[in-house]
């Protein structure tokens, strides 16, 4: 292996260090003022810590169960951090087109951010363009030694995003950290899951969270306490989302909400349509039957959200008679990688999904149909259409909601779009 330093991280066995200095040792999980802590995730809580006897301790054992599968934390083995360290590197990067208006007004903000460590919510429309918006922040704090991570929810976000850093930032030692693949370098410019974060203190001076709402809501408060006992003592987060959750519209100051409401393509988002259309999931109905047959013959790929998998087994036994170039896939299907593939090959024109392909899916010529769209909530609704007319030479489509009832959700999402782009087009950032 090669020798790399393991500068302000969570350690369980010492003999990984080199030159790293400790300042802090002390147990997995500790007991200060009555309170059980964990040093992985910081939790504090009753509810998430453990306590058995043991037949080799003189005292119970007690460890935290919240963040158990990153490694057990526990009052009988001891863990050590080690101290942060900065360094400077150059972090030139090259850009292949030259940013937009909006870009450009986003990308400076953030760098204002960095330099007053300040926290910013970039509410971005799906297919803003946001990754290029954070390499001047990027350039910006590694030039003056800061540590940066891109963290996201999602494997398939850390590892997209990865590669178009790796490919901007040729120069710099980019650790990309996820469940298989180990840190490689000294950790000064990390692009990791979140879940990997939780191995980092007092580290990152500025950290950008992409996708934040992707996290499993019940871990809200865990994953906000992990991003801030990753960083420094002074630090900027930059959050980015197309759908910003309540709690973070709440926590960060209302002058540090930006809105980005314009496609890197200038044009503006397609707006959902609604039509009623009752499914039988046990019956073939010509109305739904037409609808697949005319997206087949239009030469588009269109992807079918439905909200149930038995639902979707039973209709795709249906369909599967009258439609050749039809599959469907969900999260457990042990296929789900290679039908995703083929699809993007051009084996199947319509395709069933749950919402697994409702982020970080982009494909030219899309459209989508959500089924018993009355079922789903406003942010997957926006994210969902969010799929369709995401390339410059593909940047309109069909998205349609079919309902048994139009919902409140259905009614916000299509209400925001049209808010995006009403304030994209004033601002002069579409075209259209
Ligand atoms: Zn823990």
């Amino acid at each position: 292996m090669i020798n790399i330093k393991l500068y302000g991280k969570l350690i369980t066995d010492k003999q990984q260090l080199t030159t790293e200095l400790i300042i802090k040792n002390g147990y997995g999980v500790y007991k200060k003022k009555g309170l059980w802590h964990c040093m992985q995730c910081g939790s504090t809580s009753v509810h998430d810590f453990y306590i058995y006897e043991s037949k080799y301790t003189e005292v119970p054992i007690t460890y935290c169960r919240k963040c158990v599968c990153l490694g057990r934390m526990d009052n009988n083995n001891s863990v050590m951090i080690t101290k942060s360290v900065r360094h400077v590197s150059s972090a030139q990067y090259e850009l292949k087109f030259p940013l937009t208006d909006q870009q450009n007004y986003a990308s400076e903000k953030i760098v204002k951010a960095i330099i007053e460590r300040q926290n910013l919510l970039l509410h971005a429309v799906t297919g803003a363009g946001k990754t290029e918006m954070i390499f001047n922040g990027i350039h910006y704090a590694r030039n003056q030694g800061m540590n940066v991570a891109v963290i996201s929810p999602r494997v398939d976000v850390v590892i997209e995003v990865s590669l178009r850093l790796k490919e901007v930032f040729k120069n710099e030692e980019v650790d990309i950290i996820y469940q298989e693949q180990p840190q490689q370098f000294n950790g000064h410019f990390v692009v990791s899951t979140v879940q990997q974060l939780f191995r980092f203190k007092q580290h990152f001076d500025v950290i950008f969270i992409d996708e934040v709402d992707a996290f499993p809501l019940s871990m809200d408060v865990t994953l906000m306490k992990a991003i801030k006992l990753a960083s420094t003592y002074s630090y900027s987060h930059i959050f980015m989302t197309a759908t910003p959750p309540k709690i973070l519209l709440k926590t960060i100051a209302k002058e540090n909400h930006i809105l980005l409401p314009a496609r890197y393509h200038q044009r503006p988002l397609p707006i959902p349509t609604f039509k009623y259309l009752k499914i039988n999931p046990n019956k073939m109905q010509l109305t739904f039957l037409r609808i697949l047959k005319q997206q087949t013959q239009s030469n588009r790929i269109t992807l079918i959200f439905v909200n149930n998998i038995s639902f979707m087994e039973k209709i795709y036994s249906i369909y599967k008679e009258h439609i050749a170039e039809l599959t469907y896939v969900y999260s457990d299907d042990v296929y789900r990688f290679e039908k995703i593939t083929q699809l993007r090959a051009g084996q199947y024109k319509v395709v069933f999904t749950t919402t697994i392909l409702e982020r970080g899916f982009t494909m030219a010529h899309l459209d989508v149909i959500v089924l018993n769209s009355q079922l789903f909530e406003t942010a997957t609704l926006i994210q969902i259409a969010g799929r369709v007319g995401r390339k410059a030479d593909s940047p309109n489509g069909l998205v349609l909601f079919c309902h048994q009832g139009v919902s409140f959700s259905m009614l916000s999402a299509r209400k925001k779009i049209k808010h995006m782009n009403n304030l994209a087009m004033k601002k002069g950032w579409i075209n259209d």
